[in-house]
């Protein structure tokens, strides 16, 4: 068996190197479909034998996919089609790309354009989607999905396999929930660590992440209690995998207990109802969604969401590390700002963006929020 420290190595490796993961599926003779965040249908392909891969974009500079956005749009879009330019999902069957937000949309269009060679698959979600209307539209568009992918790879769908692949996904839910919440007892995980084992989850196939989540709850669990003088702090926002910025918080001695993180947490708060037809039951897990900027919420109840988040794991403060150009994030953030001020919630707001070098700024304003929680 594995030790811990054996586990967030393995977790560091997988989350640092996604081109070795491709290249590794592609020799196994496995089809790679890349998906575009925020919540792609990863069931839906897992169940057809194919590898469902994260595509949240790198830490790149980003240079051809200007001649196909505007300055002032999000950086995980520009940085994920400059990768399609570059030739980084070179192999890759197909991409999908969920419409749930403006620059998504964008990216559809612009990727058929520049990256010519790699089939652009939609997927149209609604706004509404809690109605039985709405429900019946997210399965419509999951069938769209499933006939683009046949057409596309050749590969067959079935309802069956798409049922042992939600109970898989849903075990794999489990399982991140269950991790998130054991760390919040162990001070000694870095933020960083923390975030392999959550970005790690985009690159492997479900069941051998889960078995190493599994593996690593175990044995944290069979480990005595830590002291923990760590400022605790809950995370909110799209994206949080940037290694400067999670050195800046271990550095200043604090401790992500909780999150509100689309990239993270976010991604597994639903499960895939298991009584009745299980593409009903994907399209039902999508209308169950809530607590987050690209659903519509009209009482945008993920501000409640978050500081209840807080108080339940005993954080002193929230750091909201907003994705500049992140128009739903932006929206939203009045919104959140008001109710941590309600509820006598410290909070921070920091910009980031996939070209960010320079750390500075974040430094101060995460080393001046310390000083204000320890006060
Ligand atoms: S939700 Fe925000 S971060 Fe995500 S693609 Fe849209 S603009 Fe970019």
């Amino acid at each position: 068996m594995a030790t811990v420290q054996q586990l967030l190595e393995k977790f560091h490796e997988v989350a640092s190197s996604p081109q070795k993961q491709k290249e590794y599926y592609l020799k196994e003779g496995k089809k790679v479909v890349a998906c575009v965040p925020i919540y792609t249908p990863e069931e839906i392909i897992h169940s057809m034998g194919m590898i469902p891969m994260g595509t949240w974009g790198a830490d790149v500079e980003v240079k051809e996919a200007k001649r196909y956005f505007p300055a002032f749009i999000c950086s995980i879009m520009q940085s994920v089609l400059e990768l399609g330019i570059n030739g980084k999902y070179k192999g890759v069957s197909a991409i999908v790309i969920p419409y749930l937000c403006d620059s998504l949309m964008g990216l559809g269009e612009n990727w058929k354009m520049a990256v010519p060679d790699i089939p652009f698959i939609p997927m149209q979600y609604p706004q509404n989607r809690k109605p039985e209307y709405g429900i019946e539209f997210t399965k419509q568009a999951y069938l769209r999905v499933i006939r683009d992918l046949e057409n596309i790879t050749g590969a067959k769908f079935s309802e069956d396999n798409l049922k042992k692949s939600c109970d898989i996904y849903n075990a794999h839910n489990k399982a991140m929930r269950e991790i998130s919440s054991i760390l919040a007892n162990h001070p000694e995980i870095s933020a960083v660590n923390r975030k392999d084992i959550f970005k790690s989850a985009y690159f492997m196939e479900k069941e051998e992440h889960t078995r190493l989540v599994n593996e690593l709850i175990a044995l944290l669990k069979a480990q005595p209690k830590q002291d923990n003088n760590k400022i605790k702090i809950v995370t909110s926002g799209i994206l949080a995998d940037s290694e400067n910025l999670l050195k800046i918080i271990d550095d200043n001695n604090m401790q992500i207990v909780a999150d509100d993180v689309a990239h993270e947490s976010r991604q597994y708060r639903v499960d895939v109802p298991v009584d009745g037809a299980p593409l009903d039951n994907l399209a039902k897990k999508f209308s169950a969604m809530d607590h987050c900027s690209v659903l519509y919420d009209v009482d945008k109840k993920r501000a409640d969401y978050i500081v209840n988040l807080a108080k339940q794991y005993n954080a002193k403060g929230v750091i909201v590390i907003l994705t500049k150009f992140c128009d739903p994030e932006e929206y939203d953030y009045p919104i959140l700002k008001g109710a941590f001020d309600k509820a006598n919630l410290p909070s921070t707001l920091i910009e980031v963006d996939r070209q960010m070098v320079n750390y500075e700024q974040a430094k101060t304003n995460i080393q001046t929020f310390r000083e204000v929680l320890e006060y």
